[in-house]
């Protein structure tokens, strides 16, 4: 019998208002025993079945994800220093229960034997036992005992090489200041960030710019003054380098990674790390990646020079790097003298949130109405209940739109509770949906900018993926065990619709007069998603192939090469040439320090593929219910069931094709 605690007694709905950081350990530790022991008696069957085995399996790694769910959901958005310090001592739990179950040879070998022998096995089951055999092998688990002492080491090394790697950029960030005594130096900036530049310099007078993020930003796009864009841009671009202080280069660090992770792909008979990383991936070989990325370059090519050749002319002088993004902002300006702040009036979040909705009905067949009686982290938070074509309740979700303090910044979908529905009663899908939207007024409406709204439309396609799914098995239900490139599919296909006029004119309506957006205004939007397309486009390309080739190309006796990589990957992308200073590598956490190595690809990859599903519904109807239905059958109800491609092609009729996304940024195929 589980012991009183709230987290263990969802009922199905979580009990938020009665978790405290107490119930946390106390509960995982609970589960987790049981986990072992549940492991330890199924294995101690003599002849175990799909049934026996892996339906319990199943079970338990659901039953243990709602719970944490629950906890790393609060910890996100309701921070505090005992939940932090609980969520804290329950991750190495966690993740060494994670790998006592990846590298149990004795569990692999009995899905093994199962997979080998059982001819009744649908092609869920199949592809249950497929992604846990291959789970298996890219764990270690058939490593003779050296070698998976070896891999065992070198993921140890990795994790403090990746975690150094980020610890350097901070502190060399950190370590950073840049003082200003004259005012006029600033001029341009926002005058919020100047301020607290001046509480910052404090008795010394004059004003202390810091490196971080919001401050780089500001000055990049709006400093008048070139001379302090130059500081700024050699600053960041050397950040953690051997071009600054010494005590955090990250050359070595980047030379051990990648030679770490190439040995850990070689013990796993990958000839490199990439081809490990395809492994889960849609894109199938290094070849296929590389030929995707010089397709996209050869296609954007022209309107990048376009792009620089009208900047050039616009500013009246050469263009140095530390100028693009300055000179950018300021044509953007002048040519649709549209600012995000000005839109706000128009977008208030009931009118947003009523308009999505309505697309949803109408694509998906689906009702979503808010239920008021349910427990909830904060009185922001809402919930509503999805009804399908029928009336019957297919899901739910909660929302969290706008910031306060102590809630992590970001936007984002969650598995609040993952759908299931094998031999026992069937558990319906529960999402959580979160924003950081600026916080309104007491008693007003959320006002959004239509970054905001294109943001709410995002999460609300992960949304969509997670809660239309028809798979039963938890492990490859909504978004599990869907290939990690293909991922963002149903995300940024909503995004379209969040640019479609006639849904725009739908929810804009001046919050004070009621009015609608002028359609010159309007217009005029719809005209900023394709403003320099080309050189955003090659921006992307050259981080992209910058990873991949690293990755891909690793030559043990050469080491990894990093500058000399990354400038022949500039020397082909790149339109506008950048200094020999620039070290961008030494600071390029995503694929150093987070989870995009060998994978930055994937946004470019997975936005082709969302254009590509939209366009099969502007040529009918972007509402049209046989392509809609299609999409629901083929893709967002499938989850991880069905390799990525082939849900693809059984959607679209082909393999994925580039010209549509090229032409939905206005670059000509
Ligand atoms: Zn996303």
């Amino acid at each position: 019998m589980p012991p009183e605690n709230p987290l263990l007694l969802r009922n199905p709905l979580p009990r938020f208002g009665a978790i405290r950081a107490e119930h946390v350990l106390p509960a995982v530790t609970w589960l987790l025993d049981r986990n072992r022991a549940q492991l330890a008696s199924l294995l101690a069957a003599p002849l175990t079945t799909f049934k026996s085995l892996v339906e319990p399996l199943e079970d338990s790694q659901h039953e243990l994800a709602s719970v944490w769910s629950q906890v790393n959901h609060l910890n996100a958005v309701m921070n505090a220093p005992d939940l932090r310090e609980a969520y804290n001592t329950c991750l190495p739990l966690l993740s060494a229960w994670q790998t006592d179950l990846a590298q149990n040879e004795a569990l692999c070998r009995a899905c093994q034997r199962i997979a080998d022998t059982d001819r009744t096995l649908d092609a869920t089951q199949r592809r249950v036992l497929e992604h846990r055999l291959r789970d298996f092998r890219l764990a270690g688990v058939a490593l003779d005992p050296d070698r998976k002492a070896r891999f065992k080491a070198l993921m140890q090394q990795l994790t403090q090489l990746t975690s150094k790697f980020g610890e350097n950029i901070l502190d060399a960030t950190n370590a950073w200041a840049h003082h200003v005594t004259d005012a006029a130096e600033l001029a341009g900036i926002n005058p919020m960030i100047v301020e607290r530049a001046r509480e910052a310099a404090g008795v010394a007078g004059g004003y202390r710019l810091s490196l971080e993020q919001p401050v780089y930003t500001a000055v990049m796009s709006d400093a008048h003054s070139s001379a302090l864009r130059r500081t700024f841009y050699e600053a960041w671009t050397t950040r953690a380098s051997d071009q600054g202080d010494a005590s955090w280069d990250n050359s070595a660090v980047m030379e051990d990674i990648l030679r770490v992770r190439h040995e850990l792909a070689q013990l796993l008979e990958f000839s490199n790390y990439a081809d490990y990383a395809l492994a889960t991936r849609m894109a199938k070989s290094t070849a296929e990646v590389f030929a995707f990325l010089e397709q996209l370059r050869v296609a954007s090519r022209a309107a990048a020079e376009q792009e620089l050749r009208e900047l050039q002319q616009f500013a009246q002088q050469p263009l140095e790097p530390w100028d693009l993004t300055y000179w950018s902002e300021r044509l953007q300006r002048e040519r649709y003298s549209i600012s995000q702040e000005e839109l706000r009036p128009y977008f208030a979040l009931p009118q947003v949130l009523d308009s999505l909705f309505q697309v949803a009905q109408r694509l998906f067949g689906v009702r979503i109405a808010e239920r008021t009686s349910v427990a909830l982290w904060h009185p922001d938070a809402r919930y509503f209940e999805i009804l399908n074509a029928a009336g019957a309740p297919c899901g739910s979700f909660y929302l969290d739109p706008c910031a306060r303090p102590h809630k992590q910044s970001g936007a984002w979908m969650d598995e609040c509770v993952g759908a299931k529905g094998m031999s026992g009663p069937a558990v319906l899908p529960v999402a959580y949906l979160v924003c950081n939207f600026l916080e309104a007024a007491p008693a007003e409406p959320a006002l959004l900018t239509h970054d905001d709204v294109v943001t709410l439309f995002h999460e609300f396609g992960h949304g969509m993926h997670h809660l239309l799914t028809r798979v039963g098995y938890p492990t490859l239900a909504g978004i599990n065990g869907v290939a990690w490139d293909a991922v963002e599919l149903p995300s940024q296909f909503m995004e379209n619709y969040a640019w479609r006029p006639e849904v725009i004119r739908g929810m804009a309506r001046h919050i004070a007069t009621g009015a609608p957006l002028p359609e010159t205004l309007l217009q005029q939007l719809i005209r900023t998603r394709s403003f320099h397309a080309g050189l955003q486009m090659l921006r992307q390309l050259e981080f992209a192939w910058f990873d991949f080739s690293l990755h891909a190309g690793y030559d043990p006796v050469r080491g990894a090469q990093v500058n000399a990589v990354l400038a022949q990957v500039r020397a082909k992308v790149a339109v506008l040439p950048v200094p020999a200073w620039n070290r961008f590598a030494h600071s390029f956490g995503h694929i150093f320090a987070g989870g995009y190595a060998a994978g930055y690809y994937s946004y470019k990859w997975a936005e082709v593929l969302a254009a590509d599903a939209f366009a099969a519904f502007e040529e009918t109807d972007v509402f049209d219910p046989v392509t809609a239905k299609r999409f629901v059958d083929c893709i967002l109800s499938q989850g991880g069931s069905r390799d990525a491609l082939e849900a693809f092609i059984a959607f679209r009729g082909r393999k994925p094709d580039v010209r549509p996304l090229l032409r939905q940024h206005g670059i000509a195929a």
